[in-house]
């Protein structure tokens, strides 16, 4: 059993300072020391988790090999230590309501008033000990949604003092504020971050860290002074610049020395040499390519990036490995038509359908596949992409009229897209999709065969419909062959057009599996041919 560590990552001032980075930055440099890490994400909202939430609320949702469906800070601290997460490195209120409520139906609290302490604190500070159960951990880090004061967050900071108080040195808080620079007077003010840690000294809770988000740099006598007032050492003050690349975030933090001040407050004081060469390299490569290449991404959620997060960082990756800059272009499906096609796309050497849900945007995804299918541009389709790739093939190869998905509409004559028979019953929404990690067999002899090296591959999943199978045989005819199935329960995951330079649609969601240590191989060769594609013009 390892003897676990514990960090807290609380907010404050606003919200959106990038906590989320910080505790991934910091993961990383322990890991570079060889420690190993996990972070965890605890969410003061009520969901019992983000996946019935509209992406315009919390951005996209994530989902881990096991099939929980997870707040988008998961995609961060995956793709930093390049370790898989799990259900339980995310818990929301929601989720810890639903299980005190659980236990006390079962009368597991007989004769005792359940109540916010010590039921629910109690329940917070077993999801938090969880994932140092398996004994794998050197360092849990907890990272706290919301910012310090807001009603929802009280018991998560009360749990975050009684741990502390339980767990000695092996506890560590870092909070996280803004020092805003008023252009007016030509200054950085410390005043709201000595507010926001007066209101967590007023629940029981000392900062052993501060981390300032700023513009510019903070002087020394900002520094000493924000020390001063929040009772830390001054090099325990570490500022957070804005930076290029969130990719930058944790060779600023090793700067400042933010992992050793903070092994320091756990007793360790020898701690293991850092190695961040791999890290190193990856960054030189990414602020250093060959040429730029451009990509749309075609969706319905354009006006937020975040709702598309795992797939811009993918491309972050694939570009680096492919030693180019991929400029995305956000497309606005609802705004694509067939006589705008040509004008939005244009320039563009690679096109990407998104993933989605419902009716909205779904014709101008179909005209901009047909556009990508006529004009031989290397196009990848995920998800609900690829299902918009089989309608457009369905209606404009095979003149299937009407062709469509169950989904948008229930009475179309070519269901070419169709309800997955374990999907019928279904009827609450909550956490009842096809989700997680299914396994894929590829057939040789197809493009994809050089996107994979293997022939068995797993990828995470997120959907209620399906290819229909009946039409396989009429689709290959015609030239669009379905190259991955899943070898137990017969669904095509992967689909390919013959006569095309490269165009492939995946089922599954592969942008939720690329890390800086290993870009995913679709993302990497999709890029590859928006490469080439963009040689032979
Ligand atoms: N709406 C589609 C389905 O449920 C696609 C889902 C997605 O793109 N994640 O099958």
């Amino acid at each position: 059993m390892k003897d676990t560590r514990y960090i807290f990552v609380t907010g404050g001032v606003v919200s959106s300072l990038g906590k989320g980075i910080i505790s991934a930055s910091l993961a990383r440099l322990l890991q570079a020391r060889g420690y190993s890490v996990t972070i965890q994400k605890l969410d003061p909202y009520i969901n019992v988790d983000p996946g019935t939430l509209n992406p315009y609320e919390h951005g996209e949702c994530f989902v881990t090999d096991d099939g929980a469906e997870t707040d988008l800070d998961l995609g961060h601290y995956e793709r930093f230590l390049n370790i898989p997460t799990s259900q339980a490195n995310n818990v929301t209120t929601g989720r810890i309501y639903q299980s005190v409520i659980e236990k006390e139906r079962r009368g597991d609290y007989l004769g005792e008033t359940v109540q916010i302490i010590p039921h629910i604190t109690d329940e917070i500070k077993y999801r938090i000990r969880l994932l140092a159960q398996n004994g794998k951990y050197d360092f849990v880090i907890t990272e706290i949604g919301g910012t310090v004061g807001d009603i929802e967050s009280l018991p998560y900071i009360e749990a975050v003092r009684q741990l502390r108080w339980e767990l000695g040195n092996h506890a560590a808080v870092i909070h996280l504020t803004l020092v805003p620079y008023l252009a007016a007077a030509g200054e950085l003010k410390t005043k709201p971050t000595q507010h926001s840690v007066k209101t967590l000294l007023e629940l029981g809770v000392q900062p052993d860290v501060i981390v300032c988000r700023c513009e510019r740099n903070i002087s020394e006598a900002q520094r000493n002074k924000i020390a001063l007032f929040c009772n830390v050492a001054s090099d325990s003050v570490v500022e957070s610049v804005d930076v290029e690349t969130i990719y930058e975030v944790p060779l600023r933090m090793r700067d400042q020395k933010l992992d050793l001040v903070i092994l320091r407050k756990m007793g360790i004081t020898d701690p293991r040499e850092s190695d961040l060469q791999v890290w190193e390299d990856f960054l030189s490569r990414l602020k250093n390519p060959t040429s730029t290449i451009h990509i749309a991404l075609v969706g319905k959620y354009v006006e937020l990036k975040d709702a598309y997060k795992s797939i811009l960082e993918s491309f972050i990756h694939a570009g680096t490995a492919n030693q180019v800059k991929v400029k995305v272009k956000l497309v606005h499906s609802e705004f694509v038509t067939e006589e705008n096609v040509a004008e939005q796309l244009s320039g563009m050497s690679g096109i990407l359908v998104a993933p989605g849900f419902g009716e909205r945007g779904i014709e101008g995804k179909i005209t901009s596949v047909r556009y990508a299918r006529e004009n031989n541009i290397p196009f990848l389709g995920i998800c609900l992409g690829m299902q918009v790739a089989v309608i457009e093939f369905a209606r404009n190869v095979l003149h299937l009229e009407g062709a469509h998905s169950r989904e948008m509409d229930r009475r179309t004559p070519h269901p070419v897209i169709d309800i997955m028979e374990s999907q019928k019953k279904v009827s609450g929404k909550g956490g009842t999709m096809r989700l997680g990690l299914y396994p894929c067999k590829i057939k040789p002899g197809y493009k994809i065969s050089e996107v994979y090296s293997t022939e068995l591959i797993n990828e995470r999943h997120r959907h209620r419909y399906e290819f229909n199978n009946k039409y396989l045989e009429m689709f290959a005819m015609a030239g669009m062959q379905a190259v991955g199935i899943n070898p137990n329960e017969d669904l095509v995951e992967i689909v390919e057009l013959s006569n095309h330079p490269w165009f492939i649609g995946v089922q599954f969601h592969p942008e939720y599996r690329s890390t800086v240590e290993n870009p995913h191989p679709l993302f990497v060769r999709f890029v590859k041919a928006a490469i080439e594609f963009a040689q032979t013009k």
